[in-house]
């Protein structure tokens, strides 16, 4: 088969994966004009498709063989898709002209297992180490690893790659053990906390090294001059299949939560079933909406950078499941009036967080700006804050929202009817709507 073939297959046979984003880590750079793949010291750039999945790496699959049959997988065994295989020397070679001709950033590699765990893992090793040590390339690499491959592999691939990910596919055990039987949630859990403990180490020699000290720890002993390898610096991640087994988006993100927690993820990445062909009776006839995987990474944006726990942030009463009409945050918002109006003259910045409308900018300016004077409406319209979703929960100097519309059920409807009308009007003006049109709903 032709390379442009197998190009065709592996490329469209790894659609499927939404874990390829590049960011959280600092590019490889040849400015010193050695190598090939500098991101010019900007690090990664990286363009999504309108549906929302990066395009910026050459995102391929090693081959679309597998021996294990995962019921919600198109590669599965026993599926009648069109195979294909790359051997590692045509990945290198297809990575380094995309790369020549600046169509890419990096690589993005998965595969399906052929013959078994390790020997797949050796090939995907193979691509990223040919790469980095026959062509000295210096662009992104993310490998999606195989988890139960010999634990050397893994660490192999951390010294190559600059993302490992291992997909833990479906957010309960119970689901694995349904949908894809052959896997091992155990396993999939042990190597992710390998992963991240070689992570983690590395991250204490670079420390370490950058301090003078000298590093004693186990495995990792070294004196003080010794540039310490890199281990995946970009971190791990991981994705999850969302609506392939019924799990509801409280038990989505509290395995979310753990996995952060516990295997200190950089990222983890929610993917709305697609139907497949031939698919097993087990799975649904329809995709989730698409509303569902927005709002579920919405949900984890609050939980890694607004200090909401995954448990506050469904709201009880609807079956575990998020509202898909309005964010997360106003979600809870609406649900827990009793907190506001917040003062954004003497609220903490936990509080201010947990506002709906105000980003981590938006409150770092607000607290840089109440530092020097009591901050009143005209401020809210300057920090270009001032929506009907901050206005309705928020109190100034010279400005009370009504008291009688946040305790009503009113308030719902009226932001979401003022909502409407701001986007639309934006996508006519292009211009944000003025404080007082916000101010004419209170
Ligand atoms: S192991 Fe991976 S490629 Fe193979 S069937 Fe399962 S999900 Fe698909």
């Amino acid at each position: 088969m032709q390379i442009i073939a197998k190009l065709k297959i592996l490329a469209d046979a790894a659609k499927y994966d939404a874990s390829c984003a590049s960011s959280g880590v600092k590019g490889r750079d040849s400015l010193d004009g050695k190598g090939l793949g500098s991101a010019e010291g900007m690090g990664i750039c990286h363009s999504y498709t309108p549906d929302g999945r990066c395009v910026s790496l050459l995102k391929i699959l090693l081959t679309n063989f597998c021996i294990y049959d995962c019921r919600y997988c198109i590669n599965r065994k026993s599926s009648n898709v069109q195979r294909a295989r790359f051997t590692a020397e045509e990945v290198v070679r297809l990575t380094l002209d995309f790369y020549r001709r600046n169509c890419i950033e990096g690589l993005f590699l998965s595969s399906g297992i052929i013959q078994s765990s390790d020997y797949t893992m050796e090939q995907l090793v193979e691509v990223a180490r040919s790469l980095r040590e026959d062509h000295d390339f210096r662009g992104y690499i993310h490998l999606k690893t195989i988890p139960d491959a010999d634990p050397q592999l893994l660490v192999l691939a951390g010294r190559y790659a600059d993302r490992l990910s291992i997909n833990v596919e479906l957010p309960t055990t119970e689901g694995l053990q349904r949908l894809a039987p052959e896997k091992d949630a155990a396993g999939l859990v042990g190597a992710m906390k390998h992963v991240a403990k070689h992570i983690e180490i590395a991250k204490l020699e670079l420390q370490a090294q950058a301090s003078g000290r000298v590093v004693s720890l186990p495995g990792a002993q070294r004196t003080q001059r010794a540039v310490p390898p890199r281990y995946a610096p970009g971190g791990q991640s991981t994705q999850m299949i969302v609506g392939a087994d019924g799990a509801s988006d409280a038990l989505i993100l509290g395995t979310s939560s753990a996995l952060y927690r516990r295997q200190r993820l950089r990222r983890v990445y929610y993917s709305a079933f697609s139907p497949i062909p031939d698919a097993s009776s087990d799975l649904p006839l329809q995709a989730p909406p698409l509303v569902r995987e927005h709002r579920l990474y919405q949900a984890d944006w609050l939980m890694r950078y607004y200090g909401f726990t995954h448990d506050e942030i469904v709201a009880p009463g609807n079956a575990g499941m998020l509202d898909l009409e309005v964010d997360p945050k106003l979600a809870w918002a609406l649900a827990n009036r009793h907190v506001f109006p917040v003062d954004l003259n003497r609220a903490s910045q936990r509080i201010l967080l947990r506002v709906p409308g105000l980003g981590v900018r938006s409150v770092q300016r607000l607290v840089a700006a109440r530092r020097v004077r009591s901050l009143r409406l005209a401020d809210l319209q300057q920090l270009h804050i001032a929506s009907a979703k901050v206005l309705a929960f928020v109190e100034l100097a010279d400005y009370h929202p009504r008291i009688d519309l946040l305790d009503s059920p009113l308030l719902r409807r009226q932001l979401l009817a003022q909502m409407a009308q701001n986007s639309t009007q934006r996508s006519h003006s292009g211009m944000k709507p003025r404080v007082e049109a916000q101010l004419a709903l209170f």
